[in-house]
């Protein structure tokens, strides 16, 4: 018999618990042939969250709780369930009901066959969000899969659905910094996409203000791209260049009078050469400080401890 585990990030989420776990609960009963187990974790609720969580779980065997010691965010709630989940298959969903768990027969349907390790969801449109958010949701998206080499897919939502095997791969990344829609991409695997509509939260309010968001995808940005450290070697290249070229006609000016045919510049031939040797100076410092950035970056990278790679199928014995 599969056993299936639920993983539920859970902040301030009193009214909603209760909704979602008639819910969940509904559809993973009606599933036939499997067990499943919801793990609730409790990241630091200030309401009565955790309560109705122990409530819960002495009632029903299913449910497993796991509660924080502060506000950790919602990164670390996945985490903390990814590694606590024993199925077969696991699904990460948020409490709220924004993720339909109707979803999930067919998710594992689908999983199941083999084709596909996982069935993820994405929103069909950003037509339900404020103009503004969404400018700056589909630049993050483009400036990131601009500068990473890991494909990080627009409006992709956290609910997914997964085999064991990826989720062990996920596990193996031990990064502290964590930003999971680059960690699902990036251990691979076979995904479907089904595009989820907007749903309306079931009830509570989003904890996530436009400046989490905003610091979010800065975390996004950095655990995915070593790019931004890049920027050195590139400007000073080009103020080296600038400085270098300015510096040699100055010189060559002496000779023969190169800047005759531009009053200004012979006027100011001095000044001109000044502001080149300042820029050519400029340029070698920010040339070396990228390459030391360079190395950072490796430095960096090599910290993260990530898995060189990851082996989806094999006929030899391990
Ligand atoms: N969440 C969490 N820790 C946080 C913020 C949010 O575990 O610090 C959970 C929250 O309970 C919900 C999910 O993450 O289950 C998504 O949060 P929310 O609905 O507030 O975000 P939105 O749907 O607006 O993106
Ligand atoms: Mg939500």
């Amino acid at each position: 018999m599969d056993l299936i585990s639920i993983v539920v990030p859970c902040y301030n989420e009193q009214e909603v618990l209760p909704l979602f776990y008639d819910r969940i609960t509904q559809v993973l009963n009606a599933i036939s042939g499997i067990d499943y187990e919801v793990l609730l974790v409790n990241d630091g609720s200030k309401d009565k969250t955790l309560s109705i969580m122990r409530e819960y779980a002495n009632k029903d065997k299913h449910i497993k709780y796991i509660s924080f010691s502060r506000n950790f965010g919602k990164e670390p709630a996945m985490l903390a369930g990814l590694q606590n989940a024993k199925g077969d298959y696991i699904v990460i969903l948020d409490a709220d009901l924004q993720h339909p768990p109707e979803l999930i027969p067919q998710m594992y349907e689908t999983v199941k066959d083999g084709e596909y390790d996982c069935v993820g969801t994405r929103r069909l449109d950003r037509a339900s969000e404020p103009p503004i958010r969404s400018w700056f949701a589909k630049k993050f998206y483009k400036i990131i899969n601009r500068i990473s080499q890991t494909e990080i897919i627009d409006g992709a939502h956290d609910y997914r659905f997964m085999t064991r095997q990826m989720v062990d791969a996920i596990l193996a990344m031990p990064e502290y910094n964590r930003f999971s829609k680059g960690i699902f991409s990036w251990v691979g695997f076979k995904t479907k996409y089904i595009e989820l509509k907007n749903v309306e939260r079931a009830a509570g309010s989003t904890s996530w203000s436009f400046w989490k968001l905003f610091l979010y995808a800065i975390d996004g940005i950095v655990a995915f791209s070593t790019a931004p450290l890049m920027l050195s070697v590139l400007f000073g290249f080009v103020f080296c260049i600038i400085g270098f070229l300015g510096t040699l006609f100055a010189i060559i000016d002496k000779i023969v009078s190169l800047y005759s045919w531009l009053p200004y510049l012979s006027k100011h031939a001095f000044g001109v050469l000044l502001i080149s040797v300042m820029c050519l100076i400029g340029g070698l410092i920010m040339l070396f400080m990228g390459i030391t950035s360079i190395y950072i970056s490796k430095i960096y990278m090599e910290a993260k401890a990530r898995p060189v790679f990851i082996i989806r199928e094999s006929n030899i014995d391990r």
